[in-house]
């Protein structure tokens, strides 16, 4: 992707996020609030006259709406199971969540808006759940994560991370939203016929 790549330390230009500011609970908060903004997205899109919006990429490279909100529901559920890892495991290594193989994988185009909306909301609330009752101890515990470099975070950046993530997606997803809507006129067929065109009935 063309894209620059989203910090994931400090301030992120793109999507306003600051890994600096906000104590667990704020970040929480955070977190399911753009969570929110990316269900109600999806299901607002989804209602509309072109239910179909969803699924149009900007650009070829560019996911659509629907494979983004797949991948916000896919992140926040991956970071529960990796905060119930650390907590477990002595040295946790994470396992990637290989985040483009998921997409032809699990057809994220061909999901249903409705229900990744409501899925994504669930696995907010439960990732929130774990995150909020963590102790000064536990977010400080490392564990050896592997994006966008392997190398050793803490609890409290993964829950940081995955806040920025959440909200740094809803700003894709309102983006491309925007972009791609109001519904693109279908292209002209590639290969006119001969035949004189009548107005179809509308
Ligand atoms: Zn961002």
């Amino acid at each position: 992707m063309s894209k620059q790549q989203p910090p994931v330390d400090g301030y992120c230009e793109q999507c306003g996020f600051d890994y600096d500011t906000g104590d667990l609970q704020g970040t929480v908060t955070t977190l399911i609030r753009q969570a929110a903004d990316c269900s109600m997205s999806l299901t607002r899109a989804a209602a509309g006259p072109d239910p179909d919006v969803v699924r149009l990429r900007p650009e070829p490279d560019v996911w659509s709406a629907i494979e983004y909100g797949c991948h916000v529901r896919d992140v926040l559920e991956v970071q529960r199971q990796r905060i119930a890892q650390c907590l477990a495991e002595d040295r946790p290594v994470y396992a990637p969540m290989d985040r483009t193989g998921r997409v032809k994988e699990l057809k994220y185009e061909d999901q249903d808006p409705m229900e990744v909306a409501a899925a994504l909301m669930r696995f907010a609330r439960e990732f929130g759940a774990a995150a909020r009752v963590l102790t000064p101890p536990q977010l400080g515990k490392l564990g050896l994560y592997n994006y966008p470099v392997r190398a050793p975070r803490t609890l409290g950046w993964v829950i940081r991370h995955t806040a920025h993530e959440i909200q740094h997606h809803r700003h894709d997803i309102t983006t491309i939203l925007a972009a791609v809507e109001p519904p693109i006129v279908p292209k002209a067929p590639a290969e006119p016929t001969e035949e004189v065109s009548v107005d179809q009935p509308s």
